[in-house]
């Protein structure tokens, strides 16, 4: 099955990088899809200890599951697949792409407006767009300025596929980033995506800002009981997924440890 009407934006990768990005651009209003095939790199790590409002760390696996929901919550699409083509069909006033997906059931296209490549370690769908690439050893970076445009309008590219530093907070930065530019190189108004106290712009005598929203104490009160509700659920049992070591070092192409 193929979907022609064009979305906002496809994501290419859902680990941390790919799923942050997805956040912000689903919360932007972006009609969001996010292709993921296979795993995100972080769902190796044996205790994630240094990502930000952890204090006595996450379980790795944990805490990509945590990524999807907040990326599902917000509005964004997920499908399993690999993409892998992208073929350039508009110009650079008003980009245009077709994602080619391979899934379970078969081949999809997808057509998007604007892509994020978040797909460490995979840019070969990239080849034939005119994305600069860097080999490097057995890795090829996606060539990418300050805030994640590549040189081709319309593509960006975000977390270790930059090259990066190779760490879970600095991917999720950098696709915030990206995913900030993206939204206002599409035209979408946007000040910043803040929630705030209700008269916090108000009564200064100021509209709420685009992307903004002010919210009173009723509606603090119930996302702030949803919120420990969904963690609570979360963390109520150890997560159910074994450790993941170097896929080249067991019989598993997920390397899963037998523990
Ligand atoms: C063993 C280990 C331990 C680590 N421990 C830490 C740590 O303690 N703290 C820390 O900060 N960082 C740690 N890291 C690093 C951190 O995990 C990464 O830097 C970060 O997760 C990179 O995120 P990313 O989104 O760029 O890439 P990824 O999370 O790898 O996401 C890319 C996703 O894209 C998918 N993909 C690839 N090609 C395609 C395609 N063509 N189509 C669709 N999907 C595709 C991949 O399968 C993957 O799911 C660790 C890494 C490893 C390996």
């Amino acid at each position: 099955m193929s979907q022609t009407t064009p979305r906002d934006a496809l994501v290419v990768g859902g680990g941390v990088a790919g799923l942050t990005a997805a956040t912000f651009l689903a919360r932007a209003d972006l009609d969001t899809l996010v292709v993921n095939d296979g795993e995100p790199i972080v769902r190796r790590n044996a205790h994630l200890e240094n990502v930000p409002g952890f204090p006595a760390g996450v379980n790795s696996r944990l805490f990509t599951d945590l990524l999807s929901e907040q990326a599902d919550r917000n509005g964004a699409g997920r499908l399993t697949g690999r993409v892998t083509d992208l073929d350039v069909l508009g110009d650079d006033e008003d980009p245009l792409f077709r994602a080619t997906v391979e899934t379970d059931d078969g081949e999809e296209t997808v057509e998007v407006s604007r892509v994020v490549a978040a797909s460490w370690s995979d840019a070969s769908y990239l080849e034939d767009t005119g994305v600069d690439l860097r080999a490097a050893g057995s890795k090829t970076y996606v060539g990418v300025d300050d805030l994640g445009r590549t040189d081709v309008p319309g593509i960006y590219a975000a977390g270790r596929l930059t090259e990066i530093y190779h760490q879970a907070v600095v991917a999720a930065g950098d696709a915030a980033e990206t995913a900030i530019t993206l939204v206002h190189d599409s035209g979408t108004a946007f000040y910043n995506d803040w929630v705030a106290p209700t008269g916090y712009f108000t009564d200064r005598g100021r509209e709420v800002p685009p992307a903004c929203e002010e919210i009173d104490a009723d509606e603090r009160a119930h996302r702030e009981r949803e919120s420990r509700e969904v963690m609570r659920e979360f963390f109520a049992e150890p997560h159910d997924e074994p450790q993941r070591t170097h896929p080249s070092l067991v019989d598993d192409e997920l390397g899963r440890l037998d523990e």
